[in-house]
Formats: C-alpha cells, sequence, structure tokens
C-alpha cells in the first residue's frame, strides 16, 4: 500500500454495485425489512439520478448462503450443488424486492436473472442490459452467475467487465477493509488503499478470491463503502475516496 497516495478515480458514468444480502435487514437479523431495502434503493436512486448508469449484482446472505447451510444443517442430506443453487434463489427474492423499492421511487428498474425465470424477471443478456443501462434504467441482477460453488462477488467482477462498468463498488457493513473484523476487534486497521495483491497475500477476505483475479486481470478498480452512511455512495461515484479503493 502507498500510504502517502490519495488516490482520486475519474469520475463515474457506468457503476456495478454489489449489494450483501445483509443490507436488506437491520444489523444481527435476517430476511428483508422494506425499511432497510427503501433505504439502501434512495441512494441507488440519488446517483441514477445524477445521470450515472447503475448495474446492481444482488447478493442473499440475508436469507441463505449456499456454504453457511451446508456448514449447519444441510450436511447429512443436502447436495452441495442444491444448497448454492438454493442461494441463488435467496439473490432473485431480493431482486424482486429492491425492485419494487426503486419503482416506488418513479425508476423503470430492470430485474434480469442468470437463471431462467420468464414469469418474473428478463434473462440476463449482456447486451440487453447494456441497452437499459443506456436508457437510464437501473439494472438488477439476480442468480450470480447462473452456476454453484462461487459467490454474488464473482458475479459482480464478471458482471462488470462484461457491462464495462467504471467501477465495481462494493457496499459492505463497515467502512471498507480491514486487517480483522472491526466489530470484532477493536485492533483491526483500517487500509484506505491496497492492490489486489496485497489483498489476496493478506488474506482480506472483502471478496473472493476468484473475484479479485478477474478485477486485477481486468484493471478494474474496487471501492469497498459502508451502505449505512447517508451519502457515501453519491461521493464514491464521483470519484471521491471513501473506503477502500482496491486497484492494480
Ligand atoms: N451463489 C452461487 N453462485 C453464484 C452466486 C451465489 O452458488 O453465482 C450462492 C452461494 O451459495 C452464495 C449464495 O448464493 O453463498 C448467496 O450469495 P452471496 O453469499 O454472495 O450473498 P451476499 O453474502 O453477498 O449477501
Amino acid at each position: 500500500m502507498t500510504p502517502e497516495a490519495q488516490r482520486v478515480l475519474k469520475p463515474a458514468k457506468r457503476i456495478l454495485l454489489k449489494v450483501s444480502g445483509e443490507s436488506f435487514c437491520p444489523p444481527n437479523e435476517r430476511g428483508i425489512s422494506m425499511d432497510s431495502v427503501n433505504h439502501l434503493a434512495a441512494q441507488i436512486v440519488k446517483v441514477a439520478e445524477q445521470g450515472v448508469q447503475v448495474a446492481v449484482v444482488m447478493g442473499g446472505g440475508n436469507i441463505l448462503r449456499g456454504g453457511q447451510l451446508m456448514a449447519t444443517s444441510g450436511a447429512q442430506t443436502l447436495q452441495e450443488a442444491t444448497a448454492h443453487y438454493m442461494g441463488m434463489l435467496a439473490t432473485v427474492i431480493n431482486g424482486n424486492a429492491l425492485h419494487d423499492a426503486l419503482q416506488a421511487m418513479n425508476q423503470e428498474p430492470r430485474l434480469m436473472t442468470s437463471i431462467r425465470m420468464n414469469e418474473i424477471a428478463e434473462p440476463y443478456l449482456w447486451r440487453r442490459a447494456i441497452s437499459h443501462l443506456e436508457k437510464g434504467r437501473i439494472v438488477i441482477l439476480a442468480g450470480g452467475m447462473g452456476a454453484p460453488f462461487v459467490t454474488t462477488d464473482t458475479a459482480s467482477a464478471q458482471r462488470a467487465l462484461e457491462l464495462q462498468a467504471d467501477y465495481l463498488i462494493k457496499a459492505t457493513k463497515v467502512d471498507g477493509v480491514y486487517s480483522a473484523d472491526p466489530n470484532k476487534d477493536p485492533n483491526a486497521v483500517f487500509y484506505p488503499e491496497l492492490t489486489f495483491d496485497e489483498a489476496i497475500e493478506q488474506r482480506l477476505l472483502v471478496m473472493d478470491a476468484e473475484a479479485f483475479a478477474k478485477c486485477r486481470a481486468h484493471s478494474l478498480p474496487v471501492m469497498v463503502i459502508n451502505f449505512r452512511k447517508e451519502g457515501l455512495l453519491e461521493r464514491a461515484v464521483r470519484g471521491e475516496h471513501v473506503g477502500t479503493i482496491i486497484h492494480i
């Protein structure tokens, strides 16, 4: 890391926002609280109204993560692939909630899924997603990659590259990347800036390694910001250094 550097990115025209499922419920709870969804949706609308094109990759951890389910109760009878598909379905449940929250704010969002669900969402096609973005529609991408054994972090990196986003913004419950979980370790050190290699070497598990590798290979900057703090997303899309910036 270069501590002297106050890295500032260029203002974004198009972003890929990774929203974790935990932003859809109050701290330490599970499931969906529409108050939480509305809070996040309002922040997304603010940046969309400034002319920034926004694609959102939806997480599902507030409902179900395949790995966690296997570790806690599933291993006897559940196949691991099934558990991951259940996790992908959780992201679709969340995507539906975000869709309606955005629509209630006078937006014309589009919900696209990587697993075909034609009755409730459009199939994800990258060209069509770009076309929606160019029309100013917020595009919600659910179902991850449509394949098990990865997380929505990997889907975020993949979609950010396909959709030619200027950068990937990961909205988390903490201020950025730390040496340890700051909610558990009072000595956790905050990193305002990191290279992908540093993040991987130090096993800073803010995104999975596959996602990092994709971003690094294509020089796609990642910003990690706190979704609970009002106004940070607006500042992030202007290229301001809020949270942690991870770069090549
Ligand atoms: N998942 C998957 N393939 C994907 C994306 C997600 O199998 O491409 C499953 C995986 O089990 C994951 C769960 O869906 O744990 C929910 O996604 P994630 O854990 O990324 O949600 P978040 O932690 O961001 O809320």
